[in-house]
């Protein structure tokens, strides 16, 4: 099981090759826009990114904010009212209990308003490279239509996922999936641009590719390269 998993992520690693949209910055960058990016499409997200660290370049000056200031720079996203708040108390957390510096272990990130499990994980991963793996609804569904794992939510998928990953490649789980499961691996399954269709145990393949190949993967590749673009500028 260990060779297929490390095979599969390696191909699908080398399909795409950009780091997660969210794997910016510091940690205090990183966990702002992992903790922004909750329901909220990561293109909208970084492109408010500049002006929102131009405001607040440390953890100190958002501590400082009040909510309406924070809510300023980020009412171009959903839930920003809930965001800022959780943003006001997440600086004010770090400032006072960890002396301005953004914990590193996941125990501690999600003591902090607004982190949870998956967003720890994220900063785990990008910020200070520790084996953690942040499972979202894509991660959850390729996992188990690949046949890594026979579960029902994305906790549990985690739970059985951090079991049989090896370390080292935990990090590459939630970077390939979720772009994976974002334009390949859909609800309608795009097999027959899939990488690893060979290693996949989903018994209902779509294997037969439309008309419009050509356009849906050129389509795929200028997103792509938009985000990456945008994840590039974004501190
Ligand atoms: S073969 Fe199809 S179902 Fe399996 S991972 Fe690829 S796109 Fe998803």
């Amino acid at each position: 099981m260990h060779t297929d998993i490390i095979h599969t992520l390696k191909l699908l690693k080398k399909r795409w090759k950009n780091p997660g949209a969210m794997e910016i910055g510091n940690p205090y960058q990183n966990v702002v826009g992992v903790l922004l990016s909750a329901r909220t499409r990561d293109e909208q997200v970084l492109k408010l990114m500049p002006r929102f660290f131009r405001a607040f370049p440390t953890v100190q000056k958002l501590a400082e904010a009040t909510p309406k200031q924070i809510e300023t720079k980020i009412n171009t996203i959903g839930m920003y009212r809930q965001k800022a708040k959780n943003l006001k108390g997440l600086a004010e957390r770090v400032v006072s209990v960890y002396d301005g510096t953004i914990p590193r272990t996941l125990e501690e990130l999600i003591t902090l308003p607004g982190v949870g499990r998956k967003t720890a994980s994220v900063v785990l991963v990008a910020s200070f490279n520790t084996p953690a793996i942040a499972v979202d609804t894509h991660v959850h569904r390729v996992t188990n239509r690949l046949g890594w794992v026979k579960t029902k939510t994305p906790e549990k998928t985690e739970q059985a996922l951090l079991k049989i990953v090896p370390d080292p490649w935990k990090k590459t789980v939630n970077q390939v999936f979720v772009k994976h499961g974002r334009y390949v691996c859909i609800q309608k399954p795009r097999c027959w641009a899939c990488p690893v269709k060979d290693l996949c145990a989903f018994q209902k393949k779509n294997l037969e590719a439309p008309k419009n190949a050509h356009a849906i993967l050129e389509d795929i590749e200028q997103r792509e390269a938009f985000l990456e673009t945008l994840r590039e500028d974004a501190v």
